[in-house]
Parts: C-alpha cells; structure tokens; sequence
C-alpha cells in the first residue's frame, strides 16, 4: 500500500481503540530512523493515554543518547525478562523501520507468534507478509515520515507533539543525509515545514547528531580511511574493514562507525562500497551505491541481508578476512550494473 487508505485507517483505528497495553518496536542496531519513528509514535500513543512500551533488540547508539524519551527505550538484548513482560502483556503491536523478522534477531521469536494485532509501517522494499496492516511506502523519505502521515491520518496534526515532532525531524534527517537523498518529494518538504512551525529547532538537532562524537571516532574515521581503504576501480568498487582490535583501541562507541561507508563514494570512479565490521563470531557488513547499482541485491545474495538500492546491510558468518575475499570474489557478476 503506497498511500494510507480509509480502510487502514478505519482498522488502525479500531485497533487502537481496542488496546491499553501497546509496544512499538524497531530493528535491531537501531539507526536515528528506528529510533525517530519508534519515538515519535511512543509520544503521539503516550499522549493518548495508551501504556506504550518501546522495545528494540540491541544497542543504542551513544550519539543519540539525548533523544526525547531514549531512556524509557527497553533493549532487549539487557532486560530480557522486561522486555518478554511488556511483550506478553500487549494487545497490539507497531513494527517499525523494518520488515523482516529476522531484523529483529531472537527477539522475533517472541513478537511473531502472538496473537494479537501487528501494524507495520515501513519503507523498505519487500515487505515480508508479517503484520495485520502493513504501510509501506518504498519511495518514502524514512519511516519517521510516515508516522507523521499515519498520526494525520488517525488522530489529525494537532496530535503531533513537540517531543513527537523532534523525533520525526531526526528520523527524517538522518535517514537522508541530511536531505541529500531519498528527499525529493514535496511531501517531505511539507512535512518538515510543519514540524519547524512546531518549535523543532533544525540547527540544535542538527548539532546534537553531527557535533557529538568523541575525538577517537574522528581518529577511527582517519584511520579507516587512509590505512584500510581498498579501491578497486575496474569493479567501481571500495572496500573498508575493521577490526575488534581496532575498534578497541580507538575506545569504540556503538554508533561511531554509521556513515563511515559512505566516503568513498566521493571518489569518481567508485559507484558501490562496503564496510566489513569484525564481531565476536561474524562480519557485520554494509553496503552503499550511486545510481541504479543494487546494493541491496549484492546484500540479499551473499550477505543474508538486504534494504534499498542505495544503502543496505546483512551479515556473514565468518571472519573479516574470508568475508573480504567473498566480496571481491562476487564484484565480476555486479559489474553489468555499474552505471558508468
Ligand atoms: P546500515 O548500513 O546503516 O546498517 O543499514 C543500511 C540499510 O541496510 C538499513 O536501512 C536497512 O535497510 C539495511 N540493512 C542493514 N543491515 C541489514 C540486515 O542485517 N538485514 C537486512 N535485511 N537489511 C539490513
Ligand atoms: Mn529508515
């Protein structure tokens, strides 16, 4: 469904009226767009009086830690037996940012099978048939966008709070850099014009995300980039890896690494790049693209994951080194795509 109909409103609505106990939830890693939208509906639902619980399975990030209402987020993966309480008690369910269970790692096991009612709202493409209702709108900004149009349509704009607003802001920016993709529709415009006429402050925001790391992310982001940086021109192809070593010694905070795999796409020739994140028994991987280059097939087909064109993830059991050599291995079968 590309648009919010009067059907799903009529049932969301129902829904709704039927549930006290309500949890959101988001993906696992949860990036400012999980969070922005599993926020802002947390205070639209809250201001309704509902008892809202938002759930997410691993880590926050620390460079959002200043969130409205980050510290009532649950992470699962830290209050297990919290977290399956407000689970146990809910009668309905939002899935927000996402559309697979498995971006909800064992904490699916929990959420899937129960029987009460699922809404999801998201924007990435393939939606896994998983919810009662499903919104999804793979051309949209950011899921934080369209909890501004689900909160429209159900409850009407003066729903929208300030706390809200911030959210929806945050979620939008971060999942366009900062309105440098993915935001050429006038509804986001639109959208962003009202929640600034509602007190978000953009250069504030702005500040807390880009201006709030540690001198040792910016040494890590140096690091990578003049001794880890492969580029592989014939592929239009760069790679960057990093090690638990690595991440120590540069005093790691979960989030330091988002956007790291985006430079190398300044470099011309390059058209795709990954960054390979060494993990206790894995290799964490993302990838980037310009054009019509499928990142998220290359993700799908070799990397257990997926997301959109030009921004997508997955994971590889298997050390940094062999993850490496998959991927340089698999560059020829991608070389049609390449745009230039
Ligand atoms: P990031 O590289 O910022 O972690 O993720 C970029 C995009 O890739 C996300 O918005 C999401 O669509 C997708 N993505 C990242 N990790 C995974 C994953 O493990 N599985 C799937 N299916 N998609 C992922
Ligand atoms: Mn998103």
């Amino acid at each position: 469904m590309e648009q919010i109909t009067k059907e799903f409103t009529e049932k969301a609505t129902a829904y709704l009226a039927e549930a006290e106990n309500i949890i959101i939830v988001a993906h696992k890693n949860p990036d400012g767009d999980a969070l922005g939208s599993g926020l802002a509906l947390y205070h639209i639902l809250k201001n309704k009086n509902k008892k809202v619980t938002f759930i997410v399975p691993n880590q926050l990030p620390t460079y959002l830690n200043w969130m409205p209402g980050i510290e009532d987020v649950i992470v699962y993966e830290n209050q297990k037996e919290l977290g399956i309480e407000y689970i146990q008690k809910a009668q309905l369910i939002f899935m927000v940012d996402f559309n697979h269970r498995s971006r909800l790692s064992e904490m699916g096991d929990k959420i899937i099978p129960l029987n009460v009612p699922k809404i999801m709202i998201d924007h990435h493409p393939y939606p896994e048939e998983i919810a009662d209702l499903t919104y999804s709108r793979t051309s949209s900004s950011s899921t934080a966008e369209m909890i501004y149009e689900f909160t429209d349509a159900i409850y009407g704009k003066s729903a929208i709070n300030k706390k809200a607003a911030d959210c929806m802001f945050l979620g939008i920016m971060t999942d366009t850099g900062s309105f440098s993709y993915n935001s050429s529709s006038q509804l986001t415009f639109q959208v962003v014009g009202h929640l600034l006429s509602l007190g978000v402050n953009k250069d504030e925001i702005t500040d807390k995300v880009y201006s709030n790391y540690s001198e040792y992310r910016l040494r890590l982001l140096g690091h990578a980039i003049n001794t880890k940086l492969t580029v592989l021109p014939e592929y239009g192809a760069a790679h960057i890896n990093l090690t638990q070593k690595e991440l120590e010694e540069f005093k790691f905070e979960p989030g330091d690494t988002e956007g790291f795999v985006n430079y190398p796409l300044s470099i011309k020739e390059v058209e795709f790049t990954a960054i390979f994140i060494e993990k206790d028994n894995y290799t964490k991987c993302s990838f980037r693209s310009k054009g019509s280059f499928p990142a998220n097939l290359v993700a799908k087909e070799h990397f257990s994951g997926g997301g959109h064109t030009n921004a997508a993830g997955g994971e590889n059991k298997d050390t940094l080194a062999n993850t490496i050599a998959k991927f340089e291995s698999i560059l020829p079968q991608y070389k049609k795509y390449l745009n230039q």
